[in-house]
């Protein structure tokens, strides 16, 4: 028997259990995985929530980083005995084996650990495709981005400073703002005390942006808006506030004639090919320390306490990525 997290009603956290179960073979196609250390992302509490629909019960999580100890039939990239890392799953990766699709999973390079690439893969890529397939980021660049000291906030500060561009990060406290600035924000305004349209203007001498990455969406959402110059695009990539609905098309020819995109992660990174070379970009600025990825003590959460992991990211509490550790 091993260990996992399970719900079979949605809502708050008390919903999660941690349970025994069997863990299967492999699939053709698929490997087992003892998972090391666990990704939580604040797309795992729209699942729990029923925000993002699942049939019930589910095991909850799609990124995990961990060592191989099956293999399913006609998989050729990867052995028993690998190190890996996986985002994308199906749910079910709050455990301690998962069964992946070989696909969805990279071999770690060697100076990367577990905790590292749990912390770092699904939302590394997230910015990948960002700043590189939905909007070309270039050096100079001036842009918005919520919610700069979260997981993938955190790691797009890096990702922007690395680029050569100017990332303005909102941010909900001043010591949030101090941490995205030492990531590499160029800017930071606190959303809680500041009016984030008017910071945009004035730090970009009235112009505003040509693009906006927005993740906390009902909140942000007209804010981000007006930060926006005439023709500029916002990318609308989560909702931590709640869900953007009801929207007047009519709007974005009001303020500018504007852009609008609602893209995830799997819309972009699908396939084996596309996963290998956005996973190289991203392994190769972790190993160049461009991109650091430490994960506080604090936020380092037993398997068995997904509850309060949970409760902890929703209360906005956290900064940077948060895990949980299977097996203690
Ligand atoms: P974070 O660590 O960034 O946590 C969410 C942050 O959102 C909080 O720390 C908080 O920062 C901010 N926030 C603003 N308003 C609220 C609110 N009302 N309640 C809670 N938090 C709020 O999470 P992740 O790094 O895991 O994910 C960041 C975002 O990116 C999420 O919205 C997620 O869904 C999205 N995402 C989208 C993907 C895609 O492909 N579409 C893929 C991966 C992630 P502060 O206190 O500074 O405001």
């Amino acid at each position: 028997m091993a260990k996992r997290i399970q719900f079979s009603a949605t809502g708050g956290p008390e919903v999660l259990e941690y349970v025994d179960f069997e863990p299967k073979d492999p699939a053709a196609g698929e490997v087992q995985v003892e998972n090391k250390a666990i990704g939580i992302n604040y797309i795992d509490t729209y699942v729990r929530s029923g925000l993002y629909p699942a049939p019930l019960p589910s095991g909850l999580g799609s990124e995990a980083a961990g060592v191989v100890t099956k293999v399913g039939t006609g998989v050729s990239h990867i052995k028993v005995g690998d190190r890996v890392v996986y985002a994308q799953s199906s749910l079910g990766a709050y455990s301690e084996y998962h069964n992946v699709p070989a696909q969805k999973v990279a071999v770690l390079p060697e100076g990367i650990s577990f905790e590292q690439a749990a912390a770092s893969f699904l939302k590394g890529l997230t910015v990948q495709y960002l700043f590189r397939q939905t909007h070309k980021i270039k050096a100079g660049d001036i842009f918005l981005f919520h919610a700069a000291a979260g997981g993938v906030g955190l790691i797009a500060s890096q990702w922007a400073k690395a680029l050569g561009a100017k990332l303005i990060g909102t941010v909900g406290s001043d010591e949030k703002a101090a941490l995205a600035k030492e990531a590499g924000a160029w800017a930071t305004i606190n959303y809680q005390t500041e009016d984030i349209a008017a910071r945009v203007a004035e730090l970009t001498q009235g112009e505003k942006v040509s693009v906006v990455y927005d993740s906390v969406g009902k909140s942000t959402w007209l804010a981000s808006l007006d930060s926006l110059k005439r023709h500029g695009l916002l990318v609308s990539f989560g909702n931590a506030s709640g869900p953007v609905k009801d929207v007047d098309l009519g709007i974005l020819n009001q303020k500018g004639s504007l852009f609008v995109t609602r893209p995830s992660l799997n819309g972009y990174i699908t396939t084996q090919e596309e996963l290998a070379a956005a996973s190289e970009e991203l392994f190769s600025l972790i190993a160049s320390d461009a991109i650091k990825v430490d994960v506080k003590d604090a936020q380092k959460f037993p398997l068995s306490q997904a509850r309060r992991a949970h409760e902890t990211l929703e209360s906005r509490a956290t900064t940077g990525s948060s895990l949980l550790i299977p097996g203690s």
